[in-house]
């Protein structure tokens, strides 16, 4: 049996590696410490080994069939001890729940963005959009790049 100060302490340290490495969602080497694999070779979802994610079973079991392709099971917060689970369509959907959570932990609201210059969390309507792909964007201070871009001329004259 453990004691209560020694699960404390374990949760303690899961919790500070978790930050350090940022969000597992998958990976044989994770298995077991962080989602228990299960070996059902049957199962549509299970990987070329046989095993297939804790958290991607649960979720195929929420949604009653197997996943589709692609999909991407996000843990909200983390995750860790069965949190919530989020079934994403796609990986651009699953960076934007990133972006929402940190956004959150940062400032309590979920719509704001951080500017890559100033490091500062705004309100996007103060920035300015930037496409990445087609459905990903950044946001951005226009002053803070115009700043950027005058240091940089300066340096280079
Ligand atoms: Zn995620
Ligand atoms: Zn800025």
């Amino acid at each position: 049996m453990l004691s209560n100060e020694t699960r404390r302490k374990m949760s303690e340290s899961r919790k500070a590696f978790q930050e350090r490495v940022g969000h597992i969602h998958r990976g044989p080497s994770y298995n077991g410490k962080w989602y228990k694999g299960r070996w059902i070779p049957e199962h549509p979802n299970a990987s070329i080994n046989g095993n297939i994610d804790e958290h991607r079973l649960m979720a195929s079991k929420a949604i009653t069939k197997p996943l589709p392709k692609g999909v991407i099971v996000h843990h909200v917060n983390g995750g860790l001890n069965g949190g919530k689970l989020v079934v994403c369509q796609d990986q651009a959907y699953h960076l934007l729940l990133h972006v929402r959570e940190r956004a959150y932990r940062a400032t309590g609201d979920p719509h704001k963005r951080k500017c890559p210059f100033c490091k500062q969390w705004d309100n996007p309507s103060n920035m300015r959009e930037i496409i990445k792909s087609q459905r990903q964007a950044t946001y951005e201070h226009k002053s803070c790049r115009h700043q950027y871009y005058l240091k940089r001329v300066h340096r280079n004259a």
